[in-house]
């Protein structure tokens, strides 16, 4: 056996974005076959119980944001190209999907950098997730025609003229690890006037037990939203299509504060240096 069959082999696969059963049978294959699985925090516990092999090694490799145990991308690259160099099966499970809003470049170079061989496995996106369990198709004719998925995460690199574009446009907006700083995006598509008749959607915990959801327009943002702390992990629609929320919502809203993720500090595992 030369070494480049001795190496093992990669698979990075999206869970969906936190109900279970929303996992590709693709991935729940992969997951039964893997001998060691690097998990992200937004994935839903209930899919490791069920679907890991009872000897694979589990690692969680989650970050937060300013949280304590966070995993530095360096490191998990490294842990990635270690275990398949140690000739293991290796599942890389991220939530949502693998190529939204996830460094999932970085873990691909890494890998073509020491020839390692990978697969790719989608997975439901938290936006397509929320979207659904909320009632609010994003292109609903006569609604809107486009969707963009954004953050505001990189809100340094964003000019006026694109948020003047933003709040013009009649695409529909899901914007990505947003919700701590929603007033910001909300003042800014107000200032370049966003139409009154768009609603802005907070889904929080999309698709687990404890989803919650709330609207409002943007221009009474302030006083129906404003100072709130939204569960983490939330997400956030804008446009006309909101409004079909209240018509076509089907999924119990559940306002209890409880996390259905646990924070990267209570997750077990990987003890980093
Ligand atoms: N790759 C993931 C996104 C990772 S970025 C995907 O495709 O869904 C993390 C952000 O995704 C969170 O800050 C939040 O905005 C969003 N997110 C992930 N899961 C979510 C959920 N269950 N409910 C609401 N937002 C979610």
């Amino acid at each position: 056996m030369n070494s480049a069959q001795q190496r093992g082999k990669v698979i990075i696969a999206g869970a969906g974005p936190g109900d279970p059963d929303l996992i590709t049978v693709k991935t729940v294959k992969a997951l039964r076959q893997a001998q060691v699985i690097l998990v992200d925090r937004l994935v839903s516990e209930e899919i490791l119980a069920n679907y890991a092999a009872p000897d694979a090694e589990i690692v969680y490799v989650g970050k937060q944001c300013r949280s304590h145990g966070t995993t530095p991308q360096a490191t998990i690259n490294e842990l990635l190209v270690e275990y398949a160099l140690l000739g293991k099966r290796v599942l890389r499970l991220k939530g949502g999907d693998v190529s939204i809003f996830s460094n999932v470049l970085d873990e691909l170079q890494s890998l073509v950098a020491h020839e390692i061989e990978y697969e790719i496995i989608p997975g439901i996106t938290a936006a397509l997730g929320a979207a659904a369990y909320a009632g609010i198709p994003l292109t609903a004719r006569q609604h809107s025609t486009a969707v963009r998925f954004l953050t505001y995460y990189t809100y340094s690199k964003l000019t006026e003229a694109y948020w003047h574009e933003l709040a013009q446009t009649q695409d529909t907006l899901v914007f990505y690890m947003s919700s701590e700083r929603l007033s910001e995006v909300v003042e800014k598509l107000t200032r370049h006037g966003i139409s009154a008749e768009k609603q802005l959607a907070v889904v929080e915990q999309a698709t687990t037990p404890l989803q919650h959801v709330q609207v409002s327009n943007l221009y009474d943002y302030e006083k129906n939203l404003g100072g709130k702390t939204f569960v983490s992990p939330s997400l956030v629609i804008i446009g006309k299509v909101v409004n079909l929320h209240e018509e076509f919502k089907w999924f119990t809203n559940n306002p209890t504060r409880e996390y259905y993720f646990k924070p990267v500090s209570e997750q077990v595992g990987l003890v980093l240096q």
